[in-house]
């Protein structure tokens, strides 16, 4: 393709609007253009990419049996209202109503639509497993899109959903879906890890998100070093310490800590660690009940264990205003002592912990050589808190590292979640009707367009992975003159011959903004043709992501790209 009839709109500044990398590079390089919040344009650069990721994730998802289908955007209110969802999934759920005012929804993601369409078309255990997808736009009123195409209100997303006789074979139908997705974000040149992981508004028993590796994604994840475990850190499991302190419990004691507010200035005035602080948490329910949690003084509170143990979803810390009429201190020196008709509950962390220090319920004062169960009650000891490296892996003896990531998939086991909601029952090789056991397995599609970027970029601009890439190569002509011109065109044709697909910057620029405007773009070769080179019969290749150069003389452009590639599944011929 020629850079003169492409709509490639590059910008030489940085869009003010745009925090992230990804959006920065992709404004700028003419790759998508904003709507509205969270609402892009995909111009043809960016478009070209989307492809390739969907080309590799239908050969996949084919691969492994699924079946493609195309469910409509809009969907009924009556089916959110069978699983509850239409009242549960709150203001991101984008409602509209038609001319006879009756309620529709713009799907965030269809597991209402495929069970309706299961359960009316499916009868027979014979005709399981069943697993169809779509690629589609969904719609999202996120609360804060942004980041460009990383948190979108309209984005493209791949889904899949799985329907199985029984437990066993879903949890095949599952790891089917797993697998397929190493394969696809392999396929995509991306380094990722699959994580364990929360399962949030979709619901189930089981999940799995696949992380982009990007020191600026917005997921935690931790994995021990040996790959026995991985998962995000709203899930981790911190197992119990091992050891329990043994000390005698001295006399308990208040001493003056004056404006002492933080656990580092109350530390570092009480000349002890962090570990031998225990810190004081006041939650509040959404119901409005006052909840303490104690967590240890190096470690954070995991606000999702909370919610789960509590069986409730958006505890939020109370207000200072709350903290100081339960406790009759200010925060920062509330603690448990004395605390009257309120629930306590502890990580195990503190379990193990003897003659700590927490707030005095007094202004300026902090308790030392505190006790559990000697100087207050707590109703429970539990995994309350925040994995983080160093800890042990609750899977092998080795120590826990952190990374951070970006959610490109997730694959959920649903169980009979939906299918009960439903009633998507099917006859079992007895006659009895069964719910059908169900899974479903997500990718955002533009999401990881962005992330390849996040992952794969320098100072100059974007880096694509080969198979994800908008184009192979880039034939970079510096002059115009009639040779220079000649011998572009020529290898141009050769490379689409060859099966590549190449882009000629056949702009009367010059060589300057042709280099920068390449290096922004970041196909994987740059093939520069200029007059002084061709005086020696050669013409250059460079490598966008090593940088590498080589002198080639044109005929051997061809076979030296294919020999590079030759590690790609491309039909490069
Ligand atoms: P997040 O936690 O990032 O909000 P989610 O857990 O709500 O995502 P899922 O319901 O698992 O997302 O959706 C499947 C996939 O769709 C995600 O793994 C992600 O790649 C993509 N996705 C979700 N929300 C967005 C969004 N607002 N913009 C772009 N992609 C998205
Ligand atoms: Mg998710």
């Amino acid at each position: 393709m020629r850079t003169s009839r492409l709509f490639i709109p590059t910008l030489r500044q940085t869009p003010g609007e745009a925090e992230v990398i990804s959006h920065r590079l992709m404004l700028r390089a003419g790759m998508i253009r904003k709507v509205a919040a969270g609402i892009y344009t995909y111009l043809p650069l960016g478009l070209r990419v989307l492809k390739k990721i969907e080309r590799i994730i239908r050969q996949e998802m084919n691969r492994a049996g699924a079946q493609e289908l195309l469910m409509p955007i809009l969907s009924p209110a009556e089916l959110w209202r069978e699983t509850g969802r239409w009242d549960f999934y709150g203001k991101e759920l984008l409602r509209c109503q038609d001319r006879h005012d009756r309620d529709f929804c713009f799907g965030p993601t269809h597991e209402e639509v495929m069970t309706d369409l299961f359960r009316r078309e499916i009868r027979s255990y014979r005709q399981l497993p069943m697993n169809c997808y779509q690629i589609q736009t969904k719609f999202r009123d996120e609360i804060r899109p942004r980041f460009g195409l990383m948190r979108g209100r309209e984005f493209v997303m791949k889904d899949a959903y799985s329907f199985d006789a029984d437990e066993e074979r879903a949890r095949l139908s599952y790891q089917k879906m797993y697998d397929a997705y190493e394969r696809i974000f392999a396929r995509c040149g991306l380094e990722f890890r699959a994580v364990e992981a929360d399962t949030g508004l979709i619901g189930g028993s089981m999940s799995h998100e696949f992380m982009v590796l990007a020191e600026t994604g917005e997921e935690t994840i931790v994995y021990d070093e040996h790959g026995s475990y991985a998962a995000n850190v709203e899930l981790a499991e911190v197992p119990p310490p091992p050891e329990e302190d043994t000390a005698t419990p001295l006399a308990l004691e208040a001493v003056q800590t004056p404006g002492t507010k933080t656990v580092e200035e109350v530390c570092a005035f009480l000349k002890v660690s962090p570990d031998r602080l225990v810190k004081t948490l006041f939650y509040q329910t959404p119901a409005g009940d006052i909840i303490v949690v104690l967590i240890r003084g190096d470690h954070e509170a995991n606000e999702i264990k909370i919610n789960r143990f509590l069986g409730t979803t958006g505890i939020t810390l109370a207000k200072a205003e709350t903290v100081s009429n339960v406790s009759s201190a200010p925060v920062g020196f509330a603690g448990p002592v004395g605390l009257k008709g309120i629930r306590i509950i502890a990580d195990h962390g503190v379990k193990a912990m003897r003659n700590f220090v927490v707030g005095g319920n007094m202004n300026d004062t902090h308790l030392i050589n505190v006790n559990w169960d000697r100087d207050f009650a707590v109703e429970a000891f539990l995994d309350l808190r925040q994995a983080q490296a160093g800890d042990q892996s609750p899977r092998s003896t080795d120590r826990l590292r952190e990374a951070r990531g970006i959610e490109v998939g997730h694959v959920f086991l649903l169980g009979t979640k939906y299918s009960e909601a439903m009633n998507a029952t099917f006859l079992d090789a007895d006659g009895r009707e069964t719910l059908a056991i169900m899974g479903c397995y997500g990718i955002g599609v533009s999401r990881t367009a962005a992330a390849a970027i996040e992952q794969n970029h320098d100072d100059k601009g974007m880096v694509w992975p080969v198979p994800i890439a908008p184009f192979h190569v880039h034939v970079l002509p510096v002059t115009v003159s009639e040779q220079v011109v000649k011998t572009a065109g020529m290898l141009y044709e050769a490379c689409a011959e060859a099966g590549l697909e190449v882009l000629w910057d056949d702009r009367d620029e010059r060589a300057g903004v042709k280099f920068n405007d390449a290096d922004l773009i970041g196909a994987p070769f740059h093939l520069t043709i200029g007059d002084r080179g061709l005086a020696r019969g050669m013409v250059e290749l460079k490598r966008r992501n090593t940088g590498e150069v080589v002198q080639l003389r044109p005929a051997d452009v061809i076979p030296h790209v294919r020999d590079l590639l030759s590690s790609h599944d491309l039909p490069v011929r």
